[in-house]
C-alpha cells in the first residue's frame, strides 16, 4: 500500500510558489489588495483553477464565481470533506490571510491524486468569494451564497465600497454564472460532512508562545454598538466647578474604563478569551474646543467572546454603567442600535482528531479561541467545523504578514493527515 501523503512536500513546495506568484500579480503598494469580485480577486481564482487543471483536479464554478475543487473520480453530489478559505483581502492586506487556506487545500488534493489509491477519496477544496468586509460592509458574502444561507434576490443590491457598483454587477462583469459550464452545487451538511479552514493566526499569540499550530475551539461571538453617543453639555474650561460639570469626554472614558476593568479581572482569573475595544471615539469638530467642557462624545463600543456567559455579563454590566455613570456626572447615553453574532462553538471530535493528526509528526498544537472565518458560515448551516491557525509574525489585515514557509507546511501536513483519518461516507474509498 502506498503512502497517501508521500507527494505532500513536493506539492507543499509547488502551492508556496502559487502563493508567492499571486502576491506579486495582485500588489498593491504596501501590501496587496484583492478586492471582491474584482480584476485582482480573479488572478487569484485564475491561478487557483489552472493549478487545480494542471494536477487533474475537477474545476467547477458555482453561479457566484466561488470555486469548488475535487479528485477527478468523485462525482460532484458526494458527501466530502471539505476545506478551504477564501480569495479576496482587505485594502492593502497581505497576501495569506485566506489564499494560504485555498493554497493548503490545492497541496492536499494535488498530492492525493497523485496516489493511485487516493483518486477516489472524497475530498473538496472550495475558494470563496467576498469574505472580508470592507468591500461590502459585511462578511462571508460568498460562502452565505455558497451555502445557501443568503441569495443573491437578498444581497446583490449591495454596494461596493470602492466601486459604488452593486455586487450582482460585480459578479456578472465577471462573467459569472458561466452557462458553458457544468455549474458546482450549492452546498449543505448533506454534501459536507465536516469543514477544515486552514487560515493565519490574526493576533500574536502562537508566535509569542512558540507555537506553530493553533486550533479553535470557537469563533468569538460579539455585542456591537457602532454609533453610540454621550451627551452633556458645554461650558467654560476654566469657570466651570466640577460639581457642576456635565463631561461627556470623562463619562465616555470611565465607562470604557470600567468595561476594561472587566477584562483585567477576566485576565487575572486566567481567561484570556474576552476583548473589548472603543475603536471610535470623537468630539464635535465644529463645536469643540481646548477650552470647552466636551458636550457630546460619539463612539463605537465593541465586546467579543467565545463564551456566551462573558458576553452576557460585559453587557448586564455595561448597561448597570451607563446607568450610574450618567446620574453621577449628569449625562445621558444613547447606545444607539445594537448588532452581534453569538459565539460559534467549533466542533470537538474534530478539535481532537486535528491534535491527534499533529502528535504523531512532533508538531505543537495549543487550543485557542479565533475570530471571524468562513467556518462560521458551515457551522452555521449545521456542518461539524475546526480551524487550523499558523503561526504568523505582524497579525494580519496589514501588509506585514509574514507567514513562514516551513509553518505552512506544518499545518499542511496536519491538516492532510487529519482530512485522510476522517471516516469516509458509505461507498467511498
Ligand atoms: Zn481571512
Amino acid at each position: 500500500m502506498t503512502d497517501p501523503l508521500s507527494h505532500l512536500d513536493s506539492c507543499i513546495a509547488e502551492v508556496w510558489e502559487f502563493l508567492e506568484r499571486i502576491g506579486h500579480e495582485t500588489t498593491d503598494s504596501p501590501g496587496i489588495t484583492r478586492a471582491a469580485w474584482s480584476r485582482n480577486d480573479e488572478i487569484a481564482a485564475d491561478g487557483v483553477r489552472i493549478f487545480a487543471r494542471r494536477h487533474g483536479l475537477q474545476v467547477l464554478n458555482d453561479a457566484f464565481g466561488n470555486i469548488q475543487l475535487l479528485l477527478p473520480g468523485v462525482d460532484p453530489a458526494t458527501p466530502c470533506v471539505t476545506t478551504g478559505s477564501h480569495l479576496d483581502s482587505v485594502p492593502h492586506g497581505g497576501n495569506y490571510d485566506g489564499l494560504a487556506g485555498i493554497a493548503a487545500g490545492l497541496a492536499v488534493l494535488a498530492a492525493a491524486n497523485a496516489d493511485p489509491a487516493s483518486r477516489t477519496k472524497p475530498f473538496r477544496v472550495v475558494a470563496m468569494r467576498g469574505e472580508e468586509s470592507p468591500w461590502f460592509g459585511t462578511a462571508y458574502l460568498g460562502s452565505r451564497l455558497l451555502l445557501g444561507l443568503s441569495t443573491l434576490d437578498e444581497i446583490g443590491d449591495l454596494v461596493r465600497s470602492d466601486s459604488g457598483q452593486s455586487l450582482r454587477h460585480h459578479i456578472w462583469q465577471l462573467g459569472y454564472p458561466r452557462t458553458v459550464e457544468a455549474v458546482a452545487p450549492l452546498l449543505n451538511s448533506d454534501l459536507v460532512t465536516s469543514f477544515l479552514e486552514l487560515h493565519i493566526e490574526q493576533g500574536p499569540l502562537l508566535e509569542a508562545d512558540g507555537i506553530p499550530v493553533g486550533i479553535a475551539t470557537a469563533v468569538r461571538g460579539n455585542v456591537r454598538f457602532p454609533d453610540a453617543r454621550c451627551i452633556g453639555a458645554y461650558g467654560h474650561s476654566a469657570a466651570l466647578p466640577r460639581r457642576f460639570r456635565r463631561d461627556a469626554v470623562l463619562a465616555v472614558a470611565e465607562l470604557a474604563l470600567g468595561l476594561d476593568g472587566f477584562w483585567k479581572d477576566r485576565i487575572a482569573r486566567g481567561d484570556e478569551d474576552f476583548v473589548f475595544t472603543v475603536g471610535k471615539f470623537s468630539t464635535d469638530a465644529v463645536l469643540h474646543a481646548m477650552t470647552k467642557v466636551a458636550g457630546e462624545v460619539k463612539f463605537s463600543l465593541n465586546i467579543g467572546a467565545a463564551a456566551k456567559t462573558s458576553l452576557d455579563e460585559a453587557r448586564a454590566l455595561l448597561f448597570d454603567l451607563i446607568k450610574g455613570i450618567g446620574k453621577d456626572r449628569g449625562v445621558t447615553f444613547e447606545l444607539g442600535r445594537e448588532v452581534g453574532t453569538p459565539p460559534t462553538p467549533m466542533d470537538g471530535q474534530l478539535i481532537a482528531l486535528i491534535e491527534d493528526a499533529a502528535r504523531p509528526l512532533g508538531i505543537a498544537t495549543c487550543r485557542m479561541p479565533t475570530v471571524g472565518h468562513d467556518a462560521a458560515m458551515f457551522a452555521r448551516a449545521g456542518i461539524p467545523c475546526a480551524v487550523l491557525l499558523i503561526r504568523n509574525a505582524n497579525g494580519s489585515h496589514n501588509s506585514e504578514e509574514a507567514l513562514d514557509r516551513r509553518d505552512f507546511a506544518a499545518g499542511v501536513h496536519v491538516l492532510a493527515r487529519a482530512m485522510h483519518r476522517l471516516p469516509q461516507p458509505t461507498g467511498s474509498r
